[in-house]
C-alpha cells in the first residue's frame, strides 16, 4: 500500500534521507525506529505531502505522489489520518471541535452525523467526559489521546503516528499502543507508527525498520529485532552504543 523506493530528501545541502526503501503492506503495522534526526518525522511528512522528495519514488496505493499539485493532495489526505510528533491540537477549538475538524473539512456530513461520530471516537479513545474542554486543559496523555481520534475520524485507510506514546507514563503508553493495535484490527488500517518505545512496537507493530543516517539499515519482525545480533539494532534496542 505505501512503497518508498530510494526516497531521497535534502534541506538545501543537507541530505537527511539518502535513499529509503520501504514496503508497507495493506493492513499491517510498520514500525520506524532509529536515533534522534535520522529522518524518520521527515519520512512521514513526505507522505502526507508537507515535503516534497529530492529524490526516489513514493507510491500511495500504487499511485505516484512524488509530484502533486496542492489539490491532488487534498484528495489524498481525505484517506490518511496523522498523529503529530507534538500533538497539534487547534488551541481556539474544545475537544469535541478538534475531533470533527478533518471531518468537516474533508466531507459534508450533517450535523448530527459529526456528533454521532465525536462521541463514538472519544468514547474509544476513554475521553468522553472531556468533550467541552480545551487543549491548555488537557494532560499530555488526553492530547495524545484526542489526536488519534482526530486523526481516526475521517476514517483513513491509512495511519500515521510519529512517537504516540513520547512524555507519557508507562501506563498510558501500553494504553495508547493497545489503541494503535485495536484500531488496525477494528479499521483494518495501514499503519507506520514512528517510535523510540520498544514495549509499543512489541505491543502494536507487525515489523520494524530500523533507519540510521537516512536508510533504513534492517527489516524485520519485532520477534526477530527481539533476538538479533546485528550490533546496530542490539545498540538500539538496549540503549548500548
Ligand atoms: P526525532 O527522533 O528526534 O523526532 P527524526 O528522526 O524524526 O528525529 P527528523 O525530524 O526527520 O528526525 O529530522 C531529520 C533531520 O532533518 C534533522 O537533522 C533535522 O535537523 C533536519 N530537518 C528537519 N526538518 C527540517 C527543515 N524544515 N529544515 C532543515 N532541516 C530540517
Ligand atoms: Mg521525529
Amino acid at each position: 500500500v505505501i512503497s518508498l523506493q530510494g526516497l531521497e530528501l535534502a534541506f538545501g545541502e543537507k541530505k537527511v534521507l539518502q535513499g529509503v526503501d520501504l514496503e508497507v503492506k495493506k493492513g499491517e503495522t510498520m514500525a520506524v525506529i532509529g536515533p534522534s534526526g535520522t529522518g524518520k518525522s521527515t519520512i512521514l511528512k513526505v507522505l502526507i505531502g508537507l515535503l516534497a522528495p529530492t529524490g526516489g519514488k513514493v507510491l500511495i496505493e500504487g499511485r505516484d505522489v512524488s509530484n502533486l499539485t496542492e489539490e491532488e493532495w487534498n484528495e489524498i489526505r481525505k484517506h490518511i489520518g496523522m498523529v503529530f510528533q507534538y500533538s497539534a491540537l487547534f488551541d481556539f477549538l474544545n475537544v469535541g471541535e478538534n475531533v470533527a475538524f478533518g471531518l468537516r473539512q474533508h466531507f459534508r456530513l450533517p450535523e448530527e452525523k459529526v456528533r454521532q461520530k465525536v462521541d463514538g471516537l472519544l468514547q474509544d479513545v476513554g475521553m468522553e467526559d472531556a468533550k467541552q474542554l480545551y487543549p491548555v486543559e488537557l494532560s499530555g496523555g488526553m492530547k495524545k489521546r484526542v489526536s488519534l481520534a482526530r486523526a481516526l475520524a475521517i476514517e483513513p485507510r491509512i495511519v500515521l503516528y510519529d512517537e504516540p506514546t513520547a512524555g507519557l507514563d508507562p501506563i498510558r503508553m501500553m494504553n495508547i499502543s493497545r489503541l494503535i493495535r485495536e484500531t488496525q484490527r477494528k479499521h483494518k488500517v495501514t499503519s507506520i507508527l514512528v517510535t523510540h518505545d520498544m514495549d509499543s512496537v512489541y505491543v502494536a507493530a507487525d515489523r520494524v525498520a530500523l533507519i540510521n543516517n537516512g536508510k533504513i539499515v534492517a527489516v524485520g519482525t519485532p520477534e526477530e529485532f527481539r533476538h538479533s545480533d546485528n550490533p546496530l539494532i542490539r545498540g538500539f534496542i538496549t540503549g548500548e552504543e
